[in-house]
C-alpha cells in the first residue's frame, strides 16, 4: 500500500489530502501538524476550517484511509510520498523583510524529513514557494549523506478557498514539475498516478521544476492583477459616471479577455495574493529586474488604494466624520464561504473607520468575535516600510467594536452599513426592515456590488456601490 504523509494540516493540506484519500481508497493518507489543537479539531466533529463539502469528504474516509496526527516524525518516516504544505508567509524582518517568503517552516520540515527518513522518498512542494526553492531543499535533504534517494517535485495548489472541494474534484489543471533525470521522471509518474484516479490525463501537466514553482506565483499575480485592473477602472467610473459592472460586462464579452474575475470590490484579500506578488517582486529585484518588479508592485498598490478610497468615501459621504456614529459592518471574511480573515480588506476598512472614531457593529456568519478582535488589534505590517510598524488601532479592542450574530442586530440604530463580504445571505436581506430601524439619513456602502442600488435608493437609502454612478 502506498503511503502518503502531508506536513501541514491547514487550508491546503487538510482539503487536498481528504480528497486524495476519498479518490484513492487504496492509499493511506496521514495529515500531520505541529499544532495539537488543529489536529484535535480535524479529529472532531467541528473541523478547523469552514469549506463547503469538506465535512462530507472527511467523514467518508477519516479512520478508513485518512488520518490526522501530531506524530509528525512517525508518519513522515513511514511515507513513500511526503507533501509539504506548511505556511510560507511574508518575512517580517531581516533580509527581504516585507517581500520575501519566510521559508522557516519549510526548512524545518525539510530538516526533519532528512533526519527521520530511512527509505527513499518523493518530497512534494505543495506550499507556494519562490522559484528555485527545490534547489535549496535538495541540499537540506541530502546534507547528512545517508544515501537516501530524495526526489523533489513541485505540485503547487490552485484551489480557491470557498470552492476548495469543487476545485479539487474538478481542477482546471494539476501541475507537476520534476527533474529531467530518470529518477525525477519516475517520481513525476508516481505522483501523476495518484491524480490519475480522478483527474483526466489532459489536465495533468508536467513541466520542469522551476516552471512549476514559478507558475504558481505567476497565476496568483495574474489573478490579482485582474482585480486591481477592474478596481482601477472602478475609480475612473465613479469619476466619469460610467458603471463598472457595465464596463466589465462589455469587456468580458471579448473572448480574449473573458468574463471571469472581473468583479470590482473593496479589494482582494486572503493569505496568498499579496504575499505571492510581493514574493514575485522580491525575486525580480534579486534578479536585477527592477522594471518588472515595479510593474507587479502596482497591483498591490492599487489594492491598498482601493481599500483607502473606500474608507475615504464612507467618511466623506457621512458629512466628513464618522466620529461617534454607529456603522454596521456586514462581512469580515476575505470572501464568501470561508471563515478565513487573513489579509481581509475588512481589517483595513474597520481600522480606517475606527481611526475616525466610528462605533462598529460587525457581523459575519463564519468569523468569531475572538478572531475579529484579534485581527483588529494586530499591528498592520507596512510592507513598503517594513521597519515601521504602524501603531495599534487606538480603539480596536475597546467598546468601539461590537460583534453580533445577526445582520438585523448589526444594522439596528446604525447610521451606515458597509458590506465587505459578498455572503449570499446579504443579497436576501429585508432592506425595508433594516431602513426602518436605522438612523436617518441612512447610508449603504457596498464594497462588493451585491445590492440593487435603485431598489435601495427607492427605499430611502443613500447608496454608494463601488464603481457605480454616485447618488444624484
Ligand atoms: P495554514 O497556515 O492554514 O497551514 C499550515 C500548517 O502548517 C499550520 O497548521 C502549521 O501549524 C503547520 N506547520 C508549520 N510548520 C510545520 C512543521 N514543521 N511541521 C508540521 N506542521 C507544520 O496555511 P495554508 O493556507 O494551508 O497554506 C499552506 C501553503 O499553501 C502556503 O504556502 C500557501 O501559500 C499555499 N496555498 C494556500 C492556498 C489557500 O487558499 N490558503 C491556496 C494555494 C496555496
Amino acid at each position: 500500500m502506498v503511503k502518503i504523509c502531508c506536513i501541514g494540516a491547514g487550508y491546503v493540506g487538510g482539503p487536498t489530502m481528504a480528497v486524495i484519500a476519498l479518490k484513492c481508497p487504496e492509499i493511506e493518507v496521514a495529515v500531520v501538524d505541529i499544532s495539537l489543537q488543529r489536529i484535535a479539531q480535524w479529529n472532531s466533529e467541528s473541523l478547523p476550517i469552514f469549506e463547503p463539502g469538506l465535512d462530507e469528504v472527511v467523514k467518508a474516509c477519516r479512520g478508513r484511509n485518512l488520518f490526522f496526527s501530531s506524530d509528525v516524525e512517525k508518519h513522515v518516516a513511514e511515507a513513500d510520498i511526503v507533501f509539504v504544505s506548511v505556511n510560507t508567509p511574508t518575512k517580517t524582518r531581516g533580509l527581504g523583510a516585507g517581500k520575501a517568503a519566510d521559508l522557516t517552516y519549510w526548512e524545518s520540515a525539510a530538516r526533519m524529513i532528512a533526519d527521520v527518513s530511512r527509505s527513499d522518498k518523493i518530497v512534494v512542494e505543495k506550499s507556494t514557494v519562490p522559484v528555485k526553492t527545490a534547489e535549496a531543499i535538495e541540499k537540506i535533504l541530502t546534507h547528512n549523506n545517508k544515501g537516501i534517494n530524495f526526489q523533489i517535485l513541485s505540485n503547487p495548489e490552485f484551489l480557491a478557498e470557498g470552492t476548495a472541494i469543487d476545485d479539487l474534484f474538478k481542477p482546471d489543471r494539476v501541475l507537476i514539475g520534476g527533474r529531467e533525470t530518470p529518477d525525477g521522471q519516475r517520481a513525476v509518474a508516481s505522483l501523476k498516478a495518484v491524480y490519475a484516479h480522478w483527474v483526466p490525463e489532459d489536465r495533468i501537466l508536467t513541466t520542469n521544476l522551476w516552471s512549476a514553482e514559478l507558475s504558481k506565483l505567476a497565476a496568483n499575480a495574474f489573478l490579482a492583477q485582474r482585480i486591481s485592473s477592474v478596481n482601477a477602472m472602478s475609480a475612473l467610473c465613479e469619476a466619469t459616471g460610467a458603471d463598472v459592472s457595465e464596463v466589465a460586462f462589455a469587456i468580458g464579452k471579448d473572448s480574449r479577455i473573458g468574463p471571469r474575475f472581473l468583479n470590482s470590490s473593496v479589494g482582494f484579500g486572503g493569505s496568498c495574493f499579496q504575499k505571492d506578488i510581493l514574493n514575485l517582486v522580491y525575486i525580480c529585484e534579486c534578479n536585477g529586474l527592477a522594471e518588472v518588479a515595479s510593474y507587479w508592485k502596482q497591483v498591490v498598490h492599487i489594492n491598498d488604494y482601493q481599500k483607502n478610497r473606500f474608507v475615504k468615501r464612507v467618511v466623506s459621504s457621512m458629512f466628513n466624520t464618522v466620529s461617534g456614529k454607529k456603522i454596521a459592518v456586514l462581512g469580515f471574511a476575505f470572501k464568501k464561504d470561508t471563515g478565513d480573515t487573513r489579509e481581509t480588506p475588512a481589517i483595513d476598512v474597520c481600522n480606517g473607520l475606527l481611526g475616525d472614531k466610528a462605533l462598529l457593529s460587525i457581523y459575519d456568519p463564519q468569523v468569531s468575535e475572538e478572531q475579529i478582535r484579534r485581527d483588529l488589534a494586530m499591528n498592520k505590517f507596512d510592507w513598503d516600510h517594513p521597519q515601521h510598524l504602524q501603531p495599534l488601532s487606538p480603539t480596536a479592542s475597546s467598546n468601539s467594536v461590537r460583534v453580533v450574530w445577526d445582520a438585523y442586530e448589526a444594522t439596528k440604530d446604525a447610521h451606515g452599513i458597509c458590506i465587505l463580504t459578498e455572503w449570499d445571505e446579504f443579497r436576501k436581506l429585508d432592506f425595508r426592515k433594516i431602513y426602518a430601524a436605522m438612523q436617518k439619513p441612512a447610508f449603504v456602502f457596498d464594497g462588493r456590488n451585491i445590492v440593487n442600488v435603485d431598489e435601495l435608493r427607492d427605499i430611502g437609502f443613500i447608496v454608494y456601490s463601488i464603481g457605480k454612478p454616485l447618488d444624484p
